[in-house]
């Protein structure tokens, strides 16, 4: 029986970052990954999607992401440049195994898959979020009888030609998704609170080096409210639903029925379609046995699992690192969590 001192489950941008802080540890590592190729959940994102980092701030450790066409990359040169990182730095990754369930026997971690059973004496777990919807439930939503899908399921707006699309969701790929319906289809946007566009002088850079702080507004001589990660980057598809004017956002309505939406005055809309644009949460089913997820989370210290100290989440969202669940933000995670690992082995020699 093979056993690892590490598995890495999943092999998207968060495990590929942590393999790269390891390649001279000397750990025998291993990543398991269910896809047959590199490229995460965005090989599952839609067709025309333009990341909201630009370029310089899409690269992972160790390596620049080459020039794109454009100062945004587009989905597919990002996952080109995936591929040629995992190549470059030859991390051993074993594709079409997808983690199943997770146990823990004498200090020992089973990993039960579709292609058998794998040891280790620790675990780090980058299996993103994209394999977990968020749909908010509104009343009688399985009485609605028109098509309803995720972000995560949109490839294209084909689908939807002359419809009535409601979309929902007022971050990027709310954005991002409308201005591209909107061109073929008669749309609905439908938001919790009001959306907030970065100012046309701010662009996805800028998120990344000074998120959360404020800035100073010349035009009010005041600074403004805090940026966001979810705040609206003007990619070109969102500058040309601007320039169009397709972005009047609604508060939500009450409920369904089965053509369509009940609004709160009482008034019944009919919709074809309904694009939820709502995000994701953690996938950490695989994890459930470990008795270490509580709603969708696990309470680390930093990267590591209180609870159960050989294992560590990297990616996933903020919880796990400032923004460890974007591209630029993950390096900073997986490198200290590296450091976690060395340290834990040196420690046992
Ligand atoms: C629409 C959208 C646009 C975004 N745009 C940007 C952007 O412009 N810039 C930016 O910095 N960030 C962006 N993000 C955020 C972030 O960069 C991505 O979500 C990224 O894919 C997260 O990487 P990850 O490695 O954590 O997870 P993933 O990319 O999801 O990788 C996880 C891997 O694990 C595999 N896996 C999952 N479960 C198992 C299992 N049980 N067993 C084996 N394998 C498993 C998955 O198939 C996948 O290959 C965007 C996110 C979304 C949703």
């Amino acid at each position: 029986m093979k056993i690892y001192d590490l598995i890495i489950i999943g092999g998207g941008q968060a495990g590929l970052s942590v393999a790269y802080f390891l390649r001279r540890s000397g750990l025998d590592y291993l990543i398991l990954d269910d896809q047959d190729e590199a490229g995460g959940a965005w090989l599952h994102y839609w067709d025309s999607l333009k990341l909201f980092s630009p370029t310089d701030y899409s690269s992972l450790s160790g390596w620049q992401m080459p020039e794109t066409k454009e100062e945004y990359p587009l989905r597919d040169e990002f996952i080109a440049y995936l591929k040629a990182y995992e190549a470059r730095y030859e991390f051993a990754v074993q594709r079409n195994t997808l983690v199943h369930r997770v146990t823990k026997d004498n200090a020992l971690f089973k990993m039960a898959t579709n292609n058998g059973n794998f040891y280790a004496k620790t675990v780090v777990s980058a299996t993103g979020t994209a394999k977990n919807p968020y749909l908010p439930s509104y009343p009688n939503q399985s009485t609605y009888q028109g098509v309803q899908l995720h972000a995560v399921e949109y490839r294209n707006a084909d689908l939807f030609k002359d419809q009535k699309v409601m979309i929902i969701g007022g971050g990027n790929s709310g954005a991002q998704i409308l201005s591209e319906v909107s061109k073929i289809a008669k749309t609905t946007w439908v938001t919790l609170d009001p959306p907030q566009f970065l100012p046309e002088n701010i662009d996805g850079r800028y998120l990344f080096y000074q998120a959360n702080s404020s800035f100073f507004d010349a035009t009010t001589d005041s600074f403004n409210r805090q940026v966001s990660l979810s705040d609206i980057v003007r990619v070109e598809s969102v500058r040309d639903g601007l320039e169009r004017d397709v972005y009047h956002a609604v508060r939500p309505f009450a409920s369904f029925y089965k053509e369509g939406v009940v609004w709160k005055n009482g008034d019944r809309e009919i919709f074809d379609a309904v694009i939820w644009c709502t995000g994701f949460k953690p996938n950490l089913q695989h994890l459930e046995a470990l008795e270490v997820v509580e709603n969708n989370h696990i309470a680390t210290k930093a990267t590591r699992s209180i609870k159960e100290p050989q294992l560590w989440l990297v990616g996933y969202g903020s919880w796990t690192g400032f923004a460890s669940g974007t591209i630029y933000g993950v390096g900073k995670t997986a490198r200290s969590t590296a450091r976690e690992l060395k340290a834990h082995f040196k420690k046992r020699l």
